[in-house]
């Protein structure tokens, strides 16, 4: 059975089942599997699988051991089918020398739906394993593409409500009509005067303060700390190996490139799970925006988020402390050395780590950056050259493709984390076209000068009813909370 601890102590143990339920350890630390020995397994029992969903089968019963196989196959049928409007769930495309993996074919058009359709599956099945009897409210403040995802994850799951709090004015169009316009009887959207932080403060406040906000509910979080979001994204770098195999790209055993659009470290983390279970990856490359802190911290060992914050047109990726990072060091520096870093950036808001485990990171990453300009200009020529539409998160990772060391004969892998189609003004303005105050309009105009597919979750919002319309002050949170998990009950 894989122990998963906390990577700042291992005397806190626990069963997957556990860890998904927790979240987070209580030292402040994040679940890992103990030992990567233990996740070494011959690689053909995964690629050699017949689609997605075994795939992830599979994978899942490696990470996810004790909820027991019968249960698995049926948590991914539930996550999956029926989900995606492609087949493949992520589809690869070949596109001038390197290749692109869809990962936005889901209900928001995100890639973090491969995860948050699976979540909440996860999470209830975790709570009737572990004794739990509370029903589980999950909160969660966003900027964006987290809320629609966890909103559409969990919106119908028995047993669980989900409140998602967003910045009034601070959003696009699009993703608020996203959110307000679910109609899952467990779900609440609610606009908050205030920025991003000031809705990040009051559901951390409420966290602290009140994680029973009702007899018989309890709060969790759907943020990607949780190893229930991590596990179900190492099954595309897989699935992405088999279809590189099946297109006659590469024969088996050979190795290939990852290039991966970063933030919070998430994704790319399940790349180095991937790669430790026996996938044949050689780089792992981790694309930042003008957020370059963790270009900086691959490139020298030095992680230092006294910097300025910049507002991208790759907002998913404007992050300063990448909370999955720590998952990395616990297995590059152990416990003792990871507990230590994290205490220090806590206290201090750097690090630095010792030269033997920055080449320990080096053997396997590499780390580049590109400005909002150079992803637009790639929007603009991979569009004009190849006739191919990729959003400004995937564009970032695009441009680094040639400021790492590439390889004769290895092919590099672009994740693509979200439809061009949820970026419309951004996308607009890199193809040199008028951008309009209407997100609807910028929709119709980038279908008309591209004629690329509009996700049919992002098609018919303009249209749908809404039904959440709630504006409260910061201060009416903790309320507001209250209210609903009453209601819930
Ligand atoms: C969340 C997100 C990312 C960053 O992924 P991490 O796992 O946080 O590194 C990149 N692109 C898009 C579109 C996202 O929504």
């Amino acid at each position: 059975m894989i122990n998963y601890i906390s990577t700042r102590n291992s005397n806190i143990s626990v069963k997957a089942s556990e860890a998904v339920l927790r979240g987070q350890a209580s030292d402040g630390g994040l679940f890992v599997p103990q030992n990567l020995e233990d996740l070494k397994i011959d690689y053909h029992r995964i690629t050699n699988c017949d689609d997605f969903k075994s795939m992830a089968a599979a994978v899942w019963n490696l990470f996810l051991d004790d909820y027991g196989s019968g249960v698995i196959t049926e948590l991914v049928k539930k996550s999956y089918e029926g989900k995606f409007s492609s087949e493949k769930v992520t589809p690869l495309v070949k596109v001038n020398g390197a290749y692109v993996l869809e990962l936005y074919h889901g209900p928001t058009s995100a890639f973090k739906d491969v995860a948050l359709q699976a979540l909440p599956n996860l999470l209830t099945k975790a709570r009737s394993m572990n004794g739990v009897t509370d029903e589980i409210m999950i909160l969660t403040a966003t900027s964006g593409d987290t809320g629609s995802a966890a909103l559409s994850g969990f919106s119908g799951v028995d047993g669980t409500s989900i409140v998602v709090f967003y910045p009034d004015g601070g959003i696009s169009e699009t993703q608020r009509l996203q959110m307000v316009t679910d109609a899952g009887k467990n779900t609440s959207a609610c606009a908050i005067r205030g920025n991003f932080d000031d809705a990040q403060n009051g559901v951390k406040k409420i966290f602290r303060e009140m994680p029973r906000p009702a007899e018989g509910i309890s709060l969790s979080s759907a943020n990607s700390i949780n190893i229930g979001r991590l596990v179900p994204q190492i099954v595309y770098y897989f699935s992405a190996y088999r279809q590189l195999l099946d297109m006659g790209s590469i024969k088996d055993g050979d190795l290939v490139d990852f290039v991966v659009p970063t933030g919070n470290f998430g994704d790319i983390m399940a790349g180095f799970f991937a790669r430790c279970m026996g996938l044949p990856v050689r780089r792992l490359v981790c694309a930042s925006n003008k957020n370059d802190v963790l270009t900086e911290f691959i490139n020298t060992g030095h992680y230092n988020r006294i910097r300025e914050f910049h507002k991208t047109t790759s907002p998913s990726m404007d992050i300063l402390i990448s909370s999955n990072l720590e998952r990395l060091l616990y297995y590059i520096c152990g416990e003792e050395n990871t507990a230590s870093y994290m205490k220090q950036l806590e206290e201090t808001g750097e690090y630095q780590i010792s030269d033997a485990e920055l080449k320990a990171i080096q053997d396997v990453f590499s780390a580049a950056c590109a400005t909002d300009a150079e992803g637009a200009a790639a929007i603009k020529d991979v569009f004009e050259s190849e006739n191919y539409l990729m959003d400004t998160h995937t564009s970032i990772a695009w441009s680094c493709l040639d400021k790492y060391e590439r390889k004769e004969g290895v092919p590099s892998v672009v994740l693509s984390t979200a439809s061009p189609y949820k970026f419309c003004a951004s996308v607009l303005s890199a193809l040199g076209l008028e951008v309009s105050d209407s997100d609807r309009k910028n929709m119709e105009v980038c279908h008309e000068y591209t004629k690329a597919e509009i996700p049919a979750g992002l098609a018919d919002i303009w249209d749908k009813e809404i039904l959440h319309n709630d504006l409260i002050n910061p201060k009416e949170m903790m309320s507001y909370v209250v209210e609903k998990s009453m209601k819930s009950r």
